[in-house]
């Protein structure tokens, strides 16, 4: 992660700043990196959130898919992969460095698959007619039987967001934890006003940690591989996050007062661009104290 680190910041910087329509980066600029997990499971790294591909007799599907205008350049390295065009796109999340290409893959003839939240934050945004929104959408659960693998798509409630999914592969011993995993060694982003919480985090990051093996491969939404060891050492920081936060509500009780008297400076964490510390002390606030508006 180390010798990577700049490089994954700048991407992870560019990318929101993408979905929030703050740059707009040609596409051309972005190299989209592939690394193979298993003999079916690769991950895509571009710009945005991580991509999986699965790919096997039966075809190719993917989970995430960046950007649209990132589609063509995704096509091209799955077809490197495998000559079938993606027939399910999986979305972990609402987001737009997520769920970007989804018009684009849909056309193309893709069936895309998110939990009902992720359908209903879509429709507000798209239209009901939009090709960016899921076709098929679930509750709790999902199963996706495919190429020889039972990939599962789980929903944690109010964790990154409000319509999260992990999908785990339990044949291949990987699992896709979408945005609840920010691996930067830092703070996640809470999207309180997406329905997200610290609790929710936490206990969807504790429920994966307690289900997977020490040799699992975890992919996070965001930054370089990680497994087990890894999740660990994320729960234990958010914990410790949420726990200074606590003391500093309780003393300076208001958000203004919190965030000058910036609690989360003893982490001396580092914050990317569009997530500065004080951003994240405001949303952990929201969060823990159920001032959501
Ligand atoms: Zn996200």
């Amino acid at each position: 992660m180390k010798k990577n680190k700049s490089s994954v910041l700048f991407g992870a910087i560019a990318s929101a700043a993408m979905s929030l329509g703050i740059a707009s980066a040609q596409a051309d600029e972005v190299e989209i990196k592939t690394q193979k997990l298993t003999d079916n499971i690769y991950v895509l790294f571009g710009r945005g959130g991580n991509i999986a591909a699965h790919v096997g007799q039966q075809g190719t599907y993917i989970i995430d898919d960046q950007f649209a205008k990132l589609a063509p350049q995704i096509k091209a390295k799955l077809k490197e992969l495998n000559p079938d065009a993606a027939e399910f796109v999986i979305n972990t999340h609402y987001h737009g460095d997520h769920t970007g290409g989804n018009e684009v893959f849909a056309q193309a003839g893709a069936h895309v698959i998110a939990h009902h939240n992720v359908h209903k934050r879509l429709q507000a945004e798209h239209g009901e007619d939009s090709d960016f929104l899921p076709r098929l959408s679930f509750s709790k659960d999902m199963t996706l039987h495919f190429n020889g693998e039972h990939a599962r798509l789980q929903h944690f409630a109010h964790a990154h967001t409000d319509g999260d999914s992990v999908v785990f592969f339990d044949n291949a011993n990987v699992v896709h934890m979408g945005d609840i995993y920010f691996n930067f060694g830092s703070l996640p982003f809470v999207d309180v006003d997406g329905g997200g919480s610290v609790d929710g985090v936490l206990a969807a990051v504790q429920t994966v940690i307690d289900a997977i093996g020490d040799d699992t491969q975890v992919i996070p939404g965001h930054g370089p591989m990680s497994n087990k060891a890894g999740l660990q050492s994320y729960h234990a920081l958010i914990s410790k996050a949420k726990a200074i936060m606590l003391e500093a509500i309780e003393e300076h009780k208001t958000l203004e007062a919190v965030v000058a008297a910036d609690p989360l400076a003893q982490l001396n964490l580092e914050y990317m661009g569009w997530l500065p510390k004080e951003r994240v002390t405001t949303l952990f606030y929201r969060s823990l104290t159920g001032e959501i508006n």
